[in-house]
Parts: structure tokens; C-alpha cells; sequence
């Protein structure tokens, strides 16, 4: 047995805490690292992928009247109109 005790290494962080001091802002754990490949950081850009395709289509659909009537296409042929909504435009 040895008398001295060699102190611990701590581990290598390039964030150790966010600018904001919030756990929320972590890296890895709240946002995703560039460049890293760990599973965390890579459910973040996923997410961040969705949550940017889940934006442009409420942007598509801003204008859209919403009254629950179907929309059909110029080239939609009368008995397509009728065997869905009775014949109404
Ligand atoms: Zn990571």
C-alpha cells in the first residue's frame, strides 16, 4: 500500500456549465454540440429537424380557411365530387 493517494482526474468538459448557468443549457444534455456524435446530441438535431419541418408547415397552412370542406383539383373528375361530398362544387 502506498501513503500518498493520487488525486482523481477530472473528466474533460468543453462546457463544463452554459453561459446562462442553467442545467437546461447544458451541453450534450440540453442542446447538441457541433460537431459531436454522442446519442444526446443527436436526439437534439432530430428534434431540431422537426421542430423546423413541424414550422414550415403551420406556415404552409397560416392561410388555409379550415372550414372542413374538400378541396379538389382542377382535374377531378364530377363523379370523383360527387362520391365525396354529394355533388356540392
Ligand atoms: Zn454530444
Amino acid at each position: 500500500m502506498t501513503a500518498t493517494k493520487k488525486p482523481k482526474k477530472r473528466a474533460k468538459k468543453a462546457v463544463l456549465l452554459p453561459a446562462t448557468g442553467t442545467k437546461s443549457d447544458m451541453p450534450h444534455v440540453g442542446r447538441a454540440v457541433q460537431g459531436c456524435r454522442c446519442p444526446q446530441c443527436h436526439t437534439h438535431r432530430l428534434e431540431e429537424r422537426r421542430d423546423e419541418r413541424d414550422r414550415r408547415q403551420i406556415e404552409a397552412a397560416e392561410n388555409d380557411p379550415m372550414t372542413g370542406a374538400v378541396q379538389f383539383g382542377a382535374n377531378a373528375t364530377d363523379e370523383f365530387r360527387n362520391s365525396l361530398n354529394g355533388g356540392q362544387q
